[in-house]
């Protein structure tokens, strides 16, 4: 009788040491389980975000002329297009491939403005300040009134040789110039969506006229790298945007 309740009692001792250290085992192995979960997550918050740039800062095609960056040396390397216009010659094939592809689409397409020099800039203040004092106004007004349209001469894009304005013949030819409603067109369409695939990006884009310093301009096409442009593209990021995430990750 003493040995089967001390059978007993070892057995339901034993029973009940394995139900125990069974519980244990799996409170041990949720928690490890959590806490290597927990590391993860916290490690995954600390990580920054990696995201490739297919551009470097000092690349040619990222150089940035604005209202803060004033061009520090003109273009030497001009090539004259078909027409007479000047840009710089590392582009030309993509800009014809562009003009190209756009004819292929439908669209005849014309440049209104490409390369122009500090001293043409410079020029075309004079002219028009001259303009203003002839038909009355003081000397300091003129030049005031003449800048309201004009880019400080060393501040505009065009002296880069890698910014070009386009129109739509068709457009121009109805006595319609330079004006926002041109991105409303089948050919200002066309450009923004795949200017990008040649290289170019509508660089005064609408809503980033505070970044750019610039109004809407959807003719003014600018010449990045393909890679850039597509990047920039998706992305919806002008060049000074693209330029400070550059700055950031020190590319
Ligand atoms: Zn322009």
């Amino acid at each position: 009788m003493a040995k089967k309740i001390f059978i007993t009692i070892t057995c339901l001792f034993i029973g009940l040491s394995i139900v125990f250290y069974a519980n244990e085992y799996k409170k041990i192995k949720a928690e490890t389980g959590q806490s290597t979960k927990e590391t993860t997550q916290v490690k995954k918050k600390e990580e920054p975000k990696k995201v490739s740039y297919p551009g470097k800062l000092d690349d040619w095609e990222l150089l940035l002329v604005n209202e803060q960056h004033k061009i520090k040396e003109e273009p030497t390397n001009l090539k004259d297009l078909p027409d007479g216009h000047k840009i710089d010659s590392r582009i030309y094939d993509n800009f014809t491939a562009f003009v190209d592809g756009a004819k292929k689409a439908g669209f005849d397409l014309t440049v209104i403005s490409a390369y122009r020099s500090v001293k043409e800039q410079e020029d075309i203040v004079e002219r028009d300040t001259e303009t203003n004092i002839y038909q009355g106004l003081p000397e300091n007004e003129a030049k005031d009134k003449a800048m309201e349209y004009l880019t400080v001469p060393g501040l505009s894009e065009h002296h880069t040789g890698l910014a070009i304005d386009v129109l739509d013949v068709a457009w121009y030819e109805e006595g319609k110039t330079l004006e926002e409603d041109f991105g409303k067109t089948d050919a200002g369409k066309w450009i923004a969506e795949n200017a990008c695939h040649y290289g170019f990006v509508i660089r005064y884009q609408k809503g980033k006229e505070k970044i750019t310093g610039i109004n809407y301009e959807p003719w003014h096409i600018r010449y990045v790298g393909k890679e850039n442009a597509e990047y920039m593209n998706k992305n919806n990021l002008v060049l000074e945007e693209y330029v400070d995430q550059l700055k950031k990750v020190g590319k």
